[in-house]
């Protein structure tokens, strides 16, 4: 389990078209997410969601202010710690990014291949990660081959390899029926509860946030507009 702190992060970037002013992507966030917890992050297009998801997976580092995970300042960790820091958090998204032409159980070995994992681990890890996922007769499948639900199984999966102790997810039920969501949804939440694994999830369904998150953090214009426990916020008049 990990907790995360935002203190006073911005993220501005270069003006787009020369003359103009430079996009404030992410406007001075200060936030805490506690060990354990999943925090449901939504907001309209363009309110900073997957920025601050950047600065959280250190794809992108903030114009000012830190990112802490466990206390650590990860905007100032060298490649070393980068690269731990990535087996840390797994990141599911909302059109799987699944390699087309690997199976279902290299893309799941792949993080492991990576990093350099024996081959007989990763086997072992592979079969045990299909098993959590329910996608064991399907191994030797290719994505084309699967539905959508059973392709974010193979992304969780995946994600979930390397053991973090963070799962980002963009979006990843928007792309699923409401069936399919929901089944989705039961697997994030066993993740997390058998797990322990802290989830940091973006959506625009206000469903998925209820049936999940513990808490909510609504965002606009780059800021952190409301926060709180999701029962408090959504039933707001
Ligand atoms: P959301 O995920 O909530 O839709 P984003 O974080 O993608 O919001 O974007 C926030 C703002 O930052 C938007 O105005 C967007 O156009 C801008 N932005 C995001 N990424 C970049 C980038 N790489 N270069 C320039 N502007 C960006
Ligand atoms: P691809 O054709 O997708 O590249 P590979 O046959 O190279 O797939 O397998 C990728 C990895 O997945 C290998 O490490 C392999 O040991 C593992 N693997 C393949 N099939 C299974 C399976 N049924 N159960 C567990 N691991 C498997």
């Amino acid at each position: 389990m990990s907790f995360i702190r935002l203190t006073s992060a911005t993220k501005t970037y270069p003006p787009q078209t020369k003359g103009a002013a430079p996009v404030v992507a992410l406007d001075d966030v200060s936030l805490e997410i506690a060990a354990g917890e999943v925090c449901g992050v939504i907001g309209y297009s363009g309110a900073g969601k997957s920025t601050l998801l950047r600065l959280l997976n250190a794809l992108e580092t903030p114009t000012s202010g830190t990112v802490e995970i466990d206390g650590a300042d990860i905007t100032r960790f060298g490649e070393r710690q980068l690269r731990r820091l990535r087996a840390d958090i797994g990141m599911i998204f909302q059109q799987f990014n699944l390699f087309d032409s690997r199976t279902v159980a290299g893309n799941v070995a792949y993080p492991l291949e990576v990093a350099g994992r024996p081959r007989d681990e990763i086997r072992h890890r592979v079969a045990e990660l299909l098993d959590f996922v329910g996608l064991t007769a399907r191994a030797r499948a290719y994505p084309e081959q699967l539905s959508g639900g059973q392709k974010q199984r193979v992304g969780i999966a995946r994600a979930l390899a390397t053991n973090p102790r963070i799962l980002l997810a963009d979006e990843a039920t928007s792309a699923l029926d409401p069936d399919t969501t929901q089944e989705v949804l039961g697997l994030l939440r066993r993740i997390n509860r058998e797990l322990g694994v802290t989830i940091v999830l973006i959506t625009h369904e206000m469903e998925v946030i209820r049936s999940l998150a513990d808490r909510v953090v609504v965002m606009e214009h780059g800021r952190v507009i409301e926060t709180g426990p999701v029962f408090d916020i959504l039933s707001a008049p």
